[in-house]
């Protein structure tokens, strides 16, 4: 029996590995990286992400998403003299996870001669999402681990880009996590939420710009990226992690792309088309510095603040 080898279809020299179903492109490794590489590059340009002379906080978790991003954007940013790069990770305190997180971002920023930093939900908040969650359950609270640490995150990403000079923050989203988010507002009529998502965030006093270089890449290649370039990342996942909608929706969402690849990026593209013409009626709200904490927010009182206070920790 004899085996037919398949060349890349980009340089075509070389054996192909990946059949990317979406474009019908069949890729060798090294095309592969550089597709992801310019695919990265071109969202960047696509959605003005980034200036010349930006000073870019990778928040880096750990895991494949966002040490993949580091990897990239250092690579990228070796062509633009006046950007500099740093890492920004928030410890948020959950015990026998994050630990091992920290470390193997702290290695990856030690390869590239990335500088980092981190915070912790400790210093910042006198508790730990350990504790936490404790006291979410002891109060029989509705929202979940992640509701709380998705807010105290990002409150804390900013602290901490503003604290290290950043004018933006780059995060790892990528594609499945962009269309299963937007999915998951439609399902709660979350509007205001569609149109606060998408890949950047708009500039607004107090707040460092937050950009999504990965938006327009699957999670799957990311996951293939990283595992070609061989670079350490955290693999098991967090204990609280598990949003039941959030699951339903990311396996019906891979059941339709395997049975009609480019429908994930047809989503996409039309939660784009929809947030630009919601935009067209957003009203501007004016921000005030949070009466507890100082950091700018809508109301009275910053959300941060105000999840900490039912749970009697401010
Ligand atoms: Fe926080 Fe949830 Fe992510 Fe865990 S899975 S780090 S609790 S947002
Ligand atoms: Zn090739
Ligand atoms: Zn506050």
């Amino acid at each position: 029996m004899s085996v037919v080898s398949v060349k890349c279809t980009s340089c075509r020299a070389r054996e192909a590995f990946y059949f990317r179903a979406y474009s019908g492109e069949k890729l060798c490794s090294r095309c592969f990286i550089e597709s992801i590489e310019n695919k990265v590059r071109a969202t960047i340009a696509k959605y003005m992400m980034l200036k010349f002379d930006d000073r870019i906080a990778v928040a880096v978790s750990g895991g494949k998403d966002s040490v993949s991003l580091l990897h990239i954007l250092a690579r990228i940013e070796k062509d633009f003299p006046k950007a500099s790069l740093c890492a920004i990770t928030v410890d948020e305190g959950i015990e026998s996870y994050r630990d091992e997180a920290i470390k193997i971002a702290s290695e990856n920023c030690k390869i590239l001669g990335v500088e980092h930093h981190i915070i912790s939900f400790r210093e910042l908040y006198g508790y730990t999402l350990d504790e936490i969650v404790e006291k979410i359950r002891a109060l029989r609270d509705n929202l979940t681990p992640c509701s709380y640490c998705g807010v105290l995150r990002r409150k804390a990403l900013n602290i901490l880009a503003k604290k290290v000079g950043a004018t933006k923050i780059a995060v790892a989203h990528n594609l499945d996590d962009e269309i299963q988010t937007f999915m998951l507002n439609i399902i709660h009529g979350d509007l205001a939420r569609i149109t606060r998502a998408g890949p950047t965030f708009d500039e607004k006093e107090g707040f460092i710009p937050r950009v999504k270089p990965l938006c327009e890449i699957l999670e799957k290649e990311v996951t293939l990226y990283a595992y070609l370039k061989g670079i350490r990342f955290q693999e098991n996942p967090c204990p609280y992690a598990g949003e039941a909608l959030r699951n339903d929706i990311r396996n019906m969402l891979n059941r339709l792309e395997e049975k009609h690849p480019g429908t994930k990026y047809t989503i996409f593209r039309s939660a784009e088309k929809i947030r630009e013409k919601m935009k067209e009626t957003r009203i501007e709200v004016n921000l005030k510095p949070c009466k507890t904490c100082g950091e700018m927010t809508v109301g009275e009182i910053c959300q941060a603040c105000k999840m900490l206070q039912n749970l009697s920790i401010k």
